[in-house]
């Protein structure tokens, strides 16, 4: 609603052609905190419906119907109080008012998640218009909701997953300017020199192009990884998602997302272990035992090591596609 709301306030600024205003809700002068308070509420409430929708994918259950939200505890649909973003879950010190259950702290924590990745695209994003930064904030919503899904049940809907495998060609051929960095994209463009907008065939082959790469690097790691250590070393969910990252954001954006993943993973998993190992040891002295270090080190690094790689996957995905000019900026 507040995109297509975006689109017609620039079709206006277009339209009058000599609006001055820059910034998202031109050509309607609003202060800039104004404008970041008013995309982080709206980033809080989409963030709502994807705790909602994280619990409804998985569980085969509509998206549409109930409209509402209900509690999965008492099937108690939720009052209009206890759906405020944030604030009920604080109020109602994280339990159910009907019938106590416990509201996980996924939720809160989605909807301030949400809501600051909204506010940081439109920051990031105040010179390249509302449509593209109402792109942005569309693929982070998809990133935040497939994270959680992945933390949670070790699996990626498809609905996000094939969803921007499919929107990302058609977007980016909408709204070229999506990959105005891209190499491919500027190569393919008649007489593109640097400042000037990549044109809409470039853009689709950048968005094919990354697609490709993104699904088609993570689809060689697994296949190597399954020949040296004889087991699936690399969910499709992870293929799947990065294809459609890779489609947002180009083959080198794709590139960077995995090599920024991995890192990020790597010191998750390290962590992991490290904390696995700790609760070991702890456990051990607890029972007036010891346990040597190398032992509960062995123990931890088992029950340590299995981490989703998509949130970190997607985390990759969300940098290159709100910094990946400010890098080459700093790097060049
Ligand atoms: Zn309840």
């Amino acid at each position: 609603m507040t995109a297509a709301a975006l689109s017609l306030a620039q079709a206006a600024a277009g339209f009058d052609g000599e609006s001055t205003a820059a910034g998202l809700f031109a050509p309607f002068e609003v202060p800039v905190a104004l404008e970041l308070s008013l995309v982080g509420v709206l980033g809080l409430c989409v963030g709502s419906f994807l705790g909602a929708a994280a619990y409804r994918l998985p569980n085969g259950l509509s998206l549409a119907k109930p409209v509402r939200s209900f509690c999965p505890g008492c099937k108690r649909t939720l009052t209009a109080a206890e759906n405020v973003p944030v604030l009920s879950w604080l109020v109602q010190g994280g339990r159910c008012r009907g019938c106590k259950m416990r509201i996980p702290v996924r939720y809160p924590a989605m909807e301030l998640c949400t809501g600051a990745l909204f506010v940081l695209a439109a920051w990031l994003g105040r010179d390249l218009g509302p449509a593209l930064v109402a792109v942005h904030a569309l693929v982070l919503a998809a990133l935040v909701l497939a994270s959680a899904v992945d933390f949670e049940r070790f699996e990626i809907p498809d609905e996000v997953s094939i969803g921007g495998m499919v929107l990302g060609p058609i977007l980016s051929f909408a709204l070229p300017a999506l990959h105005d960095a891209s190499p491919v994209a500027q190569a393919l463009t008649d007489g593109w020199s640097p400042g000037l907008s990549v044109d809409r065939f470039g853009a689709l082959v950048a968005s094919l192009a990354g697609l490709v790469a993104g699904g088609g690097i993570l689809l060689a790691i697994g296949w190597i990884g399954k020949r040296v250590y004889g087991r699936d070393a690399m969910g499709l969910g992870d293929v799947k998602l990065l294809a459609a990252g890779g489609a947002f954001v180009g083959a080198g954006g794709a590139l960077a997302a995995l090599v920024i993943g991995a890192l990020v993973a790597s010191i998750a998993g390290l962590v992991n272990v490290l904390r696995f190992t700790c609760f070991v040891r702890a456990r051990a002295r607890q029972r007036g035992g010891r346990r040597p270090l190398l032992r509960a080190l062995a123990v931890g690094r088992i029950a340590g090591r299995y981490l989703p790689f998509g949130p970190y996957l997607g985390m990759g995905i969300g940098i290159s596609l709100l910094a990946w000019d400010h890098v080459k900026t700093v790097l060049g």
